[in-house]
């Protein structure tokens, strides 16, 4: 048998509780283990240890507290800058503590930590409803709430945290609370949009909405026609009606089903629809864009259940891609900033790197500013600039194209962007992210953690050390 490492040992000793799989560098299947989603991040944590429940996720946060371990907590791995792994610490991998329970009467779901939004999805939709996610169904529950949360029923029923009435959570001390407007309204206000830096959430409860078949799919234009699509979609997105979601992309046509063959890796504009409701109502409520623009190379509009959206580009974006990305919130787009964006589409550098203007308006702007941690209920988009590509060969191209696009635009920006769509800015991008909101936030960190255990995440420092 190989030879452990010793904090693999050690932790193995120490945590005889522990019901889930250790598993250090000699270990065998420690190179899968330590793969996340992004394949440009080659981190080499000490252990990985895959909690079963919340008893696990305490022994583990003692161990590396008293040990003086990074720690990074680990949900569906899809974080950017990979912020579910750590050279030389401690992996908490929740991927095994997974369940869903519906409760189709109370129209609220329980989800365990490590759940991904597609094993959501497919559970609620059994009952006709469905809660705020992204749109990837791979993406971890864990880390997209707790950033915010944006996807294809924001406009409609709100971000994630909007739907997020409690939580279960173990603490930097190892205790284990729970979460919600009565329980630690404190840590309930500061997880919604303050990312995992306030402990580890075993179990989330979310608020369940009417949503079953929608009315969806991609508009793709010619790319030329991206600037005019765009200066048309700006104004017409913000005051559509709430059921109707669609976020405006440069992109490709996804090589395959059900794209026509011609249309193949061809360079386009385009908008993502999602409507909550019947197809006559969707017509009516896209047809002030659609008649206002050029003929589209494609309109595939059409129902589909809620978790086929969702899962839509799962097969475009597989674990192991080349990730590069930058974001802005944006409150405006002026003349000027379409230019800018019409520049960078024309320049796609590889056929899987994309930008996404996501509306974060509607519901999104019912809660005040100061209501959750996120801060930019102003806001009318979160955008980001994805570089993406198989090929490591690629990295400084797809890195270069979505850095100077975000650096040219972001004059046009309202300052900060969404953690979750953030890779390695740094703090003061962090502090403007948060805004007004960040004091109280660094606050309630130095009550909660104030040796800042949770470290490895956007993260926000305890009052007094350094903020
Ligand atoms: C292909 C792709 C598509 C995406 N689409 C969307 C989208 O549509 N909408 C959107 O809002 N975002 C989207 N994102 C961004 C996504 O929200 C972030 O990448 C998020 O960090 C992923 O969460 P995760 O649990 O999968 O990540 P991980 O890498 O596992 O975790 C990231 C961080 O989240 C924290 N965390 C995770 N789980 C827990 C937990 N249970 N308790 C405490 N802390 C935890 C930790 O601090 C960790 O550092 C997308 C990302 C990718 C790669």
């Amino acid at each position: 048998m190989a030879a452990l490492s010793s904090t693999a040992e050690t932790a193995r000793r120490e945590m005889s509780d522990f019901k889930g799989d250790l598993i250090g560098p000699e270990d065998s299947g420690y190179d899968d283990a330590r793969a996340v989603y992004n394949g440009m991040i080659d981190r080499r944590p000490a252990v990985l240890v895959r909690a079963q429940d919340a008893d696990d996720v305490a022994a583990a946060v003692r161990f590396a507290a008293a040990h003086g371990l990074p720690l990074a907590i680990r949900g569906g791995g899809h974080n950017g800058g990979g912020l579910g792994t750590v050279d030389d610490g401690l992996v908490i991998d929740l991927s095994e503590l997974k369940g869903v329970e519906v409760d189709p009467e109370a129209r609220t779901v329980r989800v365990a930590g490590g759940s991904t939004w597609g094993e959501v999805d497919t559970a609620t939709n059994k009952h006709g409803l469905a809660t705020p996610s992204g749109i990837i169904s791979t993406t971890g529950v864990g880390g997209l709430t707790l950033g915010g949360g944006l996807g294809h029923l924001t406009r409609k029923a709100g971000l994630s945290i909007d739907n997020l009435l409690a939580a279960e959570m173990v603490l930097a001390s190892g205790e284990r609370v729970s979460v919600s407007a009565d329980e630690n309204p404190d840590l309930y206000w500061a997880i919604r949009g303050g990312g995992g830096n306030f402990g580890v959430v075993t179990e989330f409860t979310f608020r369940l909405h009417d949503v079953d078949t929608v009315i969806a799919g991609p508009t793709f234009w010619t790319l030329e026609d991206g600037a005019d699509v765009l200066s048309v979609y700006r104004d017409f997105i913000t005051g559509a009606p709430r059921e109707l979601n669609g976020f405006f992309l440069y992109g490709s046509v996804p090589p395959g089903d059900p794209f026509p063959e011609e249309l193949h890796l061809r360079q386009v504009s385009g908008v993502v629809w999602c409507y909550v409701g019947g197809e006559d109502e969707a017509a009516k409520a896209m047809a002030p864009l659609l008649d206002n623009v050029p003929e589209p190379l494609l309109h595939g509009v059409q129902p589909m259940p809620h978790p086929a959206l969702q899962s839509a580009f799962d097969g475009v974006y597989p674990k192991g891609d080349q990730w590069y990305w930058r974001a802005d919130f944006v409150k405006e787009i002026p003349d000027e900033a379409v230019e800018v964006h019409q520049r960078f589409g024309a320049e796609m550098p590889t056929w899987k790197s994309t930008m996404h203007m996501y509306p974060i308006d509607g519901a999104a702007q019912d809660p005040d500013s100061s209501d959750t941690a996120w801060s930019y209920r102003d806001a009318n988009w979160g955008s980001v600039f994805a570089g993406v590509d198989p090929d490591p060969a690629n990295v400084d191209l797809i890195r270069k194209w979505a850095v100077d696009y975000q650096e040219a635009l972001h004059p046009y920006s309202a300052g900060g962007a969404y953690v979750n769509m953030m890779m390695d800015e740094g703090q003061e991008r962090v502090r403007a992210s948060y805004r007004d909101n960040y004091d109280r936030l660094a606050r309630i960190k130095r009550e909660y953690d104030p040796d800042n255990l949770f470290r490895v995440n956007q993260n926000i420092e305890p009052a007094g050390n350094g903020s």
